[in-house]
């Protein structure tokens, strides 16, 4: 079984559509550096989750090959592969359970790993101004939390997997500039540590990343930082 190293990512010429017949992605062909900070936007059904989704293995391209730290994705067992990528979705999924449950997702995880992981995610001292700090319910599906504490509790739980690469899909909801600058804040500091690949629906969030992509109907259209572009 393939390890991951660094968690450097190679899309080389990946055509995809989820009918044949219709291309969603293509000819997509790129490079990220490990431990770089990557961006990915485009207009509204440009290809921008379906390439995350190919890059989860959620599908399965029809041509091209993806490999990470120089393995085909198919090399990682579905094991290793899920305990070295993390995931924040454009709408997370919150437990009817406690703090520490929801950031540990049932994986044997110490309170030191949790806060740790909390503390990256800057959403450390809201937690703890909570009434009973990590042991507070966050109500059904996070109900007591906004889009954008969901998110930041999200990346929590992301990153207490130590992924070498994270994946983060911004929601597309309203969330609130304060929030917004914890979200930028957490992706910025994590920068050379993990691979981050972020889907933004504002140029906020991805003004300091190192390389930012442009997809438009599937195609890459650009590339370049956020000054460039
Ligand atoms: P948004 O900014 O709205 O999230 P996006 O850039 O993420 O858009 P995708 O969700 O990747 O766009 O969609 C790209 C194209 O693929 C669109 O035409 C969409 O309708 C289509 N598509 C997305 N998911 C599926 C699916 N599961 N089955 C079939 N077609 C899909
Ligand atoms: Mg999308």
């Amino acid at each position: 079984n393939a390890a991951m190293h660094s968690g450097e990512v190679e899309i080389e010429h990946l055509n995809f559509g989820y009918d044949p017949a219709h291309p969603v992605l293509q000819d997509i062909h790129l490079r990220i550096p490990a431990g770089s900070f990557f961006g990915v936007v485009g207009h509204t059904g440009s290809g921008k989750s379906t390439l995350m989704s190919l890059l989860l293995r959620f599908y399965a391209a029809q041509s091209g090959q993806i490999r990470i730290d120089g393995h085909r994705l198919s090399d990682f067992s579905d094991a290793y592969f899920r305990s070295h990528v993390g995931l924040v979705p454009q709408e997370p999924f919150l437990l009817a359970a406690n703090a520490r449950d929801n950031i540990a997702m049932g994986r044997p995880l110490s309170d030191a790993d949790i806060t740790a992981a909390a503390k990256a995610a800057h959403v450390h001292d809201f937690i703890l101004q909570l009434e009973n700090g990590y042991d507070t319910s966050l109500g059904e599906g996070g109900a007591r939390l906004s889009t954008g504490q969901k998110q930041l509790i999200a990346i929590a739980r992301a990153l207490a997997g130590k992924p070498r690469i994270l994946f983060l899909d911004e929601a597309t909801s309203h969330i609130d500039s304060e929030t917004e600058q914890i979200v930028q804040l957490a992706l910025n500091e994590l920068r050379g540590k993990v691979t981050i690949i972020a889907i933004a629906h504002r140029l906020s969030t991805i003004r300091e990343a190192d390389s930012i992509i442009v997809l438009n109907h599937g195609k890459l259209a650009e590339q370049g930082t956020h000054q460039e572009l």
